[in-house]
């Protein structure tokens, strides 16, 4: 398996992959080095955690409709740069089950009559199709985007599309009409089951919504939450800040270990979910707060307040002054920063460690076999 080299024909247009041709073995040290090139001064890079199946890894699939130059209904992704849609047929990167809903919907859409969203005229109806899969529960959703709030015969299309694939769990009416280049608009309307799905992940059971942030690679990220805990060397007795939580998935692997957790996340339905979470894993040491993370640490710092561990998980542009600041001022024993982009890591480490704080441990974990995307998970503590 370590061997394949994936041939996709649409490479190219698309984009999103850009080992495409190489080993994965190659492209595992084309990782490493990438990472050591940037954090080797802080320290030793561990060798990075590769997947077994490199392959078909993202829970969450993505496709935007409309029509080829003939006409035709098409589904795929934009060709990087343009609003060219480019068909896509067979991802090495996205769930079968959900590239398979996918395409019956753009199947089913002609003899619905639904008409595809046009992005140059604002004409049209299917915009987007969003497709999340929990991996460990096989709860399936589907977000169905569209530029207006009505979806004629909606309850005979949920009902042809679940006829061919009984496994889809919810489906949710996403209500997009602004001339935008973001995927989902406010309005959510649930037409079947639930809303959300569940997945589970390190024990603990987590509720996905439509918007919420979730790691697309599931497999991987049990990896990298227990190397992040483990990193954290809990005993019990500590106060801990998730920062950047999102649904909460890491401060509640980490509150069965702590004393008590704070999950700090700017998107106010992550930390509705991530409530809904902890109640439900009956977690009772966690609490959320939702807002910017800096703020809440300058808070804290203002206060006087303790905290031991802080785990950091942000955004791919890394953390900000304001946060890193009132981190220092607040002397956590340790810092476990998970980043999803080693540039902005080894910009805050070096502010870090210059402001007192050792780097004791760098993990590379492989979240997006064939893209250029490195994971790395970071132990820091404090220099007495
Ligand atoms: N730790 C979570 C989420 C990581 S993604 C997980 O592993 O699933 C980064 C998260 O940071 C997103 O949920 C995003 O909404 C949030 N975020 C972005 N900017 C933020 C800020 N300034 N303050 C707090 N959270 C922020």
């Amino acid at each position: 398996m370590q061997q394949i080299k994936a041939k996709c024909p649409v490479a190219k247009k698309c984009g999103g992959c850009e080992y495409q041709g190489i080993s994965y073995d190659e492209q595992l040290q084309k990782k490493q080095k990438q990472t050591e090139s940037l954090l080797k001064k802080f320290g030793k890079v561990q060798p990075i955690i590769g997947m077994k199946v490199p392959c078909y890894y993202r829970n969450k699939v993505h496709s935007v409709f409309g029509r080829d130059r003939r006409g035709n209904i098409i589904s795929g992704t934009y060709q990087a740069g343009t609003h060219y849609i480019v068909q896509t047929e067979d991802c090495l990167l996205e769930d079968r089950k959900c590239q398979e809903i996918i395409r019956t919907i753009r199947g089913l859409l002609k003899s619905f009559k639904i008409k595809t969203y046009d992005e140059d005229t604002g004409y049209g109806l299917l915009r987007h199709v969003l497709v999340r899969r929990g991996f460990e529960t096989g709860e399936i959703m589907v977000v169905l985007v569209l530029g207006s709030p009505i979806l004629p015969s909606k309850n005979n299309f949920v009902k042809a599309l679940r006829k061919e694939h009984p496994e889809i769990t919810t489906v949710v009416i996403n209500v997009n009409d602004k001339r935008t280049s973001m995927v989902l608009g406010e309005r959510e309307i649930p037409v079947y089951g639930k809303g959300y799905i569940q997945d589970r992940l390190c024990g603990c059971t987590f509720r996905i919504s439509p918007k919420s942030f979730y790691q697309v690679n599931p497999v991987q990220t049990e990896i990298l939450y227990e190397t992040a805990v483990a990193f954290a060397g809990l005993t019990g007795k500590e106060e801990v800040i998730d920062a950047y939580c999102g649904i909460g998935t890491i401060g509640m692997v980490a509150a069965r270990h702590a004393k008590k957790v704070i999950g700090v996340e700017l998107s106010k339905d992550a930390v509705r979910d991530a409530r809904i979470n902890a109640k439900a894993n009956q977690i009772g040491n966690i609490e959320f707060r939702q807002g910017d993370a800096g703020e809440f640490m300058v808070d804290m710092a203002k206060k006087g307040q303790k905290t031991e561990v802080v785990f950091m998980d942000p955004p791919r542009a890394g953390s900000d002054e304001k946060f890193l600041s009132s981190l220092v001022t607040l002397k956590p024993e340790k810092v476990v920063y998970i980043s999803c982009n080693p540039e902005t890591l080894a910009r805050d480490l070096k502010y870090l460690v210059r402001k007192g704080y050792a780097v004791k441990k760098i993990q590379p974990v492989d979240m997006f076999p064939w893209t250029g995307h490195v994971e790395t998970v970071c132990l820091l503590s404090r220099v007495k």
